[in-house]
């Protein structure tokens, strides 16, 4: 490529004012001061800027350069890395914990009922619980997805447009793509960012968000399946109420009787086995996790729906952008993997049909 043709000054647009090599410097920025003279970061040409531009776009390769950027400390990432692995460790034990006290609070009730229902629910019991384990596991430990490796730093190998709204990240010393995000407790630039997850000690982002939604669907199944036959069993074992009110049911004896029965219901408790209270707890647990995850996989598939991550929306909100994007189901489908529209599928399999009837 020949660069007196392809990337003369005149080309490069504003806010940035010009780009040279070094052959070229003198004859353009010969009547410049030093102080509005400065270098792309992403092609190395010579730019000349406004003073009191700080942020501004190469008009040859599309870089971004911000001088108000500069490197931040990053001396907590261990720590954080720590706490965060800790976190995952402790999470997968006590998921351990519940499947292991589940198993041993219901199967002898269950089996007692009958010897297929029993091994019924021990299949769907196993499949859950490897469903969740597995797919908690991809998105603890899976790279939430760095950004490709691209050619930076030098004229002729950067072509024109060749890192178009890239920033460059002081953390990672590379070029980040306008899509992508630093996170300070992975510290790396993540692709796709949704958000840095506590509970899974990583990054939300393009190498993981389909395990990480994978992995909500399968715990809210399996606090939905455990709060479901752990009431079951529970009212199973539950001792017989040693107070029944005999009072004819009337209009004005409701309150009375619902306060027998109470009563009568708490002490009972006293007469319920260990293994009732593992169902209690089991039951109270499950439903409280399984409303949390509810909401937030519901919050995810809508991101996943309007074609946003929970940054992108969050950072629309703030710069006042009213860039509305495409809301179709499409974007879930394409989100799970299929390469071809779900429409396109069900037509063509339609015109099969169609054309078998002939
Ligand atoms: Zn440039
Ligand atoms: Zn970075
Ligand atoms: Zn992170």
């Amino acid at each position: 490529m020949d660069f007196t043709d392809s990337a003369p000054l005149s080309s490069v647009s504003a806010p940035l004012l010009s780009g040279s090599t070094p052959k070229q410097e003198d004859h353009y920025v010969a009547s410049i001061t030093d102080e509005h003279e400065t270098t792309c970061w992403g092609c190395g040409l010579r730019l000349i800027i406004s003073p009191y531009a700080p942020v501004f776009k190469c008009g040859w390769c599309g870089a971004i350069t911000n001088h108000n950027a500069h490197k931040q400390d990053n001396k907590y990432f261990w720590w954080r890395r720590l706490r965060d692995r800790c976190f995952v460790f402790i999470l997968l034990l006590f998921m351990l914990f519940i499947i292991g006290s589940g198993i041993w609070a219901i199967y002898p009730v269950i089996f007692s009922v009958s010897y297929f229902c029993g091994i019924f629910h021990l299949t769907v019991t196993g499949i859950l619980s490897i469903t969740t384990l597995l797919t908690y596991v991809l998105a603890a430990f899976r790279s939430p997805g760095a950004p490709p490796l691209i050619t930076w730093g030098s004229y002729p190998s950067v072509g024109r447009g060749g890192l178009d709204d890239y920033n460059f990240c002081h953390l990672c010393s590379k070029p980040k793509p306008p899509s992508a995000h630093h996170c300070r407790s992975c510290g790396m630039c993540v692709l796709d960012m949704d958000h840095h997850c506590p509970f899974i000690g990583n990054c939300v982002g393009a190498g993981n968000h389909r395990s990480f939604i994978l992995f909500l669907i399968s715990a809210v199944a399996s606090t939905f399946y455990v709060s479901v036959v752990s009431s079951y069993v529970a009212y199973k074992i539950w001792p017989p109420l040693r107070h029944i009110p005999t009072t004819v049911l009337t209009k004005s004896t409701v309150l009375t009787i619902l306060t027998e029965y109470t009563f009568s219901f708490l002490i009972s408790v006293e007469y319920l086995p260990i293994r009732g209270f593992v169902l209690i707890y089991l039951f109270f647990a499950s439903v409280s996790v399984e409303i949390g995850l509810a909401v937030l996989l519901w919050q995810q598939l809508s991101y996943i729906y309007e074609g946003k991550t929970y940054l992108s929306q969050l950072s629309s909100n703030s710069n006042g952008s009213d860039e509305v994007e495409e809301k179709d189901c499409q974007n879930i489908v394409r989100f799970f993997g299929c390469p071809y529209p779900a429409t396109r599928c069900v037509l063509s399999f339609w015109n099969s049909k169609k054309s078998h009837k002939k």
